[in-house]
């Protein structure tokens, strides 16, 4: 590489199949002299296989900092640096924001390469019909918080892609259960591995579905949740709707107010309201 050249190379790696690293990557990876790894001795793994000479630095959330400094100095100094992660693309859910940020903040080129993502992959073989998706990556792990950021996610009418570990795969899904009621749930696993499985269903079978079988617990996730259909009532237009009535409402302005809350369908609410009213 020369120093005209010299650039910040994203680079995604396989999810688990090597035969998923791109021609380019590869290429990549064989020619630059400096690879920053989320972890060094994981990604050294790859790059003998690969019969890369190139020397590792590591980049990972607690230094990435540090990191993006040195990366900057070692592309001033027109030497190039590919930054990986442990699988899937750098900068989802995943260490390498910030060197980019640093990267382009000092001038410096940042190519992206395209290649294995986790959530692309499993949104390609969802099936969900939703024209738009919405990454969300990983929840929070407290169950109050998690609750807390599935209800703020309730009325997007877009599927929901979520990243999980297999230690709360089952709580999760329990909390997206009686967050969401009734939708379609995608759950992706083990993804271009050995045990690799797609399982689509309603939610709210899903728990049962995923108990059946301890094997079905294990490994890494990909949840995808259809999204909201803009005016469907899935109970919460109805429980907000009483809740307005019994407080002494109108019939009218309890179901403008109780549509414009949750999204439910307001001439829906309206007949409901005068039907609660006898
Ligand atoms: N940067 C990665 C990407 O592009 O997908 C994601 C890194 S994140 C730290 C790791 C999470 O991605 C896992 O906990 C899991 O939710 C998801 N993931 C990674 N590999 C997967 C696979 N083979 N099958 C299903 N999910 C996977």
């Amino acid at each position: 590489m020369t120093e005209e050249s010299a650039a910040l190379y994203v680079v995604p790696t396989p999810l688990g199949n090597l035969a998923d690293l791109t021609r380019r990557a590869e290429e990549v990876l064989r020619t630059v002299p400096w690879v920053a790894a989320e972890d060094t001795r994981h990604s050294g793994t790859l790059l003998k296989q690969l019969g890369s000479p190139a020397r590792t630095l590591p980049a990972h959330r607690h230094n990435e900092n540090e990191a993006a400094a040195r990366i900057v100095d070692k592309l001033q100094a027109g030497e190039s640096v590919a930054l990986i992660s442990d699988a899937g693309t750098p900068g989802i859910s995943d260490p390498g924001a910030r060197v980019v940020a640093a990267v382009r903040a000092a001038g410096c080129r940042v190519v992206p390469l395209p290649g294995p993502c986790a959530a692309t992959t499993a949104l390609s073989a969802s099936g969900l019909s939703d024209e738009h998706f919405l990454f969300y990556g990983f929840l929070p792990s407290k169950g109050g918080q998690r609750r807390q950021a599935l209800e703020e996610l309730r009325a997007y009418p877009c599927a929901l892609v979520f990243y999980e570990a297999p230690h709360r795969v089952l709580e999760t899904v329990a909390d997206m259960a009686a967050v969401f009621g009734e939708r379609r749930l995608v759950i992706a696993r083990e993804l271009t591995k050995l045990f690799e499985s797609i399982h689509a269903g309603p939610l709210t079978a899903a728990l049962d579905w995923l108990r059946a079988d301890a094997n079905r617990q294990r490994g890494e996730f990909v949840l995808l949740l259809s999204g909201a259909t803009p005016g469907a009532d899935d109970g919460e237009g109805e429980r907000v709707l009483k809740l307005l009535l019994d407080d002494g409402l109108p019939v009218r302005q309890a179901a403008k107010l109780a549509a414009a809350i949750t999204g439910a369908a307001k001439n829906a609410l309206y007949d409901k309201a005068l039907a609660l009213k006898g």
